[in-house]
């Protein structure tokens, strides 16, 4: 059998105050014809990044809302790991292929793990490349599967691509988080655009006194009467830790007492971080104002809480990046971020809100020094991204988009009429580049090649007619306008 992760207990309606009355109504609509119904999430890791986040505060939800959600992982030992870590990096675009042992160490250990599933599900959901090829090596049976996709594979690497397409064949669909992110020449028929979200209700997300939260760094070894700049994220290169390090350099130079936190978390299925975490320590050796933390030194959710409080900036320096669910963990804390220009952190940060995107190592320097010199500036914008993460990026949202697919993929009488458009939950209207829900009598609409298709913002029209080509390969079997 695959391990189970456990998980705690959660109620929907805990989440009235901070979602909503009416978003929670929704949900429980949504998941109506939905009791009983068998989910299994699989992953590969029960903690450290953003999928592991998101299933913690999932799984309890879904079990209230009266589906039988569960949660298990697959398994590995390290030599899988390197082999799907240099998956993961050849889907984000890395130039290094896979060698035939490593292609022979990922089926081996896939083909392990599709043998130990073995209870009855009705739809199980893959995350990521690690768990991809079970569908193929188990066989479908009864269940709908869906890939879930949380990294940018718009140009993934040839090589790697090749010998991962075929195992995807037999979805029922996919979900990726920005509808720019869908590979080329993508062989699942139906595709949705889904971001993220946050759990406002977690423990790394509910309200924590100043107080409180000073103590809690205040114990660790955080001067907390000092400026502080914080990075959390695991230790991977894609997050560019080492140019944090840069620009911190370039701000102390005028703020000299400034200090830098950077709080990465080790996950099970990511030996490359052990790499990282040693180049970062040597950058940092001679400078006692950098601080350098992990979970495994007793940093966990509190402890991040904490540092996305009070420090005066939070920098995400992603050069590529899933969604970024540190940035709105972030503003939801009320500070302001300063961001890499990658993956899903322009949509969190749109609209002059929240804080600033950046290019460079200077343009962060420059950008957090403006931050750390007018604070209430800073302290505006952030309020204005909170504002948005309340309206788009909270686990309500998340799931009650999920719960759509579920329904129209089992085929409950709430959602089964949809059309069969390739994306766009259960025939809604939705913005092709960043997923969201529209009303039609708001959104920004254009023809493209004899289609209509409709915005959020201006910002997700520029994208689309930037590159629709991109976005066309989820959209390519939506019906023309009219039809
Ligand atoms: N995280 C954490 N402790 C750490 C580093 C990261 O709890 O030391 C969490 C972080 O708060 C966020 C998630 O891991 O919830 C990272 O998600 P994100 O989407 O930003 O990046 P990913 O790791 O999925 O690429």
């Amino acid at each position: 059998m695959l391990e189970t992760v456990d998980v705690g207990v959660q109620c929907i309606d805990c989440y009235e105050a901070s979602a909503g009355a009416a978003p929670v109504a929704q949900l429980r609509a949504l998941a109506a014809p939905l009791r009983g119904a068998r989910v299994l999430h699989l992953n590969a890791t029960p903690y450290g990044g953003g999928v592991a986040e998101i299933l913690r505060s999932e799984i309890p939800l879904l079990r209230d809302l009266g589906l039988a959600a569960d949660w298990k992982l697959i398994t590995g030992d390290e030599a899988f790991f390197s082999v799907t870590k240099a998956m993961h990096n050849g889907l984000q675009g890395a130039g290094r292929e896979l060698t035939a042992a490593e292609q022979e160490t990922y089926l081996a250990n896939a083909t392990r793990n599709a043998r130990l599933l073995e209870e009855q599900y009705d739809l199980i959901i893959v995350h990521d490349p690690q768990p991809l090829a079970l569908l193929e090596l188990h066989g479908k049976g009864a269940a709908q599967w869906i890939w879930r996709c949380h990294i940018d594979t718009s140009e993934p690497n040839p090589q790697v691509w090749g010998f991962l397409r075929p195992y995807l064949v037999g979805y029922d669909a996919a979900v990726f988080t920005l509808g720019g992110f869908v590979p080329p020449d993508f062989p699942v028929g139906r595709v949705e655009i889904i971001p993220p979200a946050i759990d406002p209700e977690s423990p790394k997300n509910i309200e924590l006194g100043a107080g409180l939260a000073r103590r809690v760094l205040q114990w660790i070894g955080v001067e907390v009467d000092k400026p502080l700049v914080t990075q959390v994220s695991r230790f991977d290169p894609w997050k560019d830790p080492l140019g944090v390090i840069a620009a911190y350099r370039l701000v102390k130079a005028e703020v000299p007492d400034l200090q830098l936190a950077l709080v990465g978390s080790m996950a099970l299925d990511d030996p490359e971080g052990w790499d990282v975490y040693r180049q970062i320590r040597d950058a940092a050796r001679l400078d006692p104002s950098i601080h350098l933390f992990t979970n495994l030194t007793g940093v966990g959710n509190v402890e991040v809480n904490a540092f996305q409080r009070l420090s005066d900036v939070v920098i995400q320096k992603s050069l590529r990046e899933g969604f970024g669910l540190v940035v709105s963990e972030t503003l939801w804390k009320g500070t302001p971020v300063v961001a890499g220009r990658a993956g899903g952190i322009p949509l969190q940060l749109q609209g002059a809100a929240g804080g600033f995107l950046v290019d460079s190592v200077e343009a962060c320097a420059e950008r957090t020094l403006w931050l750390l010199r007018h604070p209430d500036h800073g302290r505006a914008l952030a309020e204005r991204g909170r504002d948005l993460v309340r309206e788009r990026f909270l686990l309500t949202r998340l799931i009650a988009d999920e719960l759509r697919l579920y329904g129209s993929l089992l085929g409950t009488p709430s959602v089964a009429a949809a059309p069969a458009a390739k994306v766009g939950l259960a025939g809604e209207l939705r913005d092709p580049v960043c997923g969201m829900q529209l009303d039609p009598s708001t959104a920004l609409a254009i023809e493209h090649q004899g289609r209509r298709y409709a915005f959020c913002s201006e910002a997700c029209r520029q994208q689309f007619t930037g590159a629709p080509e991109r976005f066309l390969r989820a959209v390519a079997a939506a019906p023309r306008s009219g039809e």
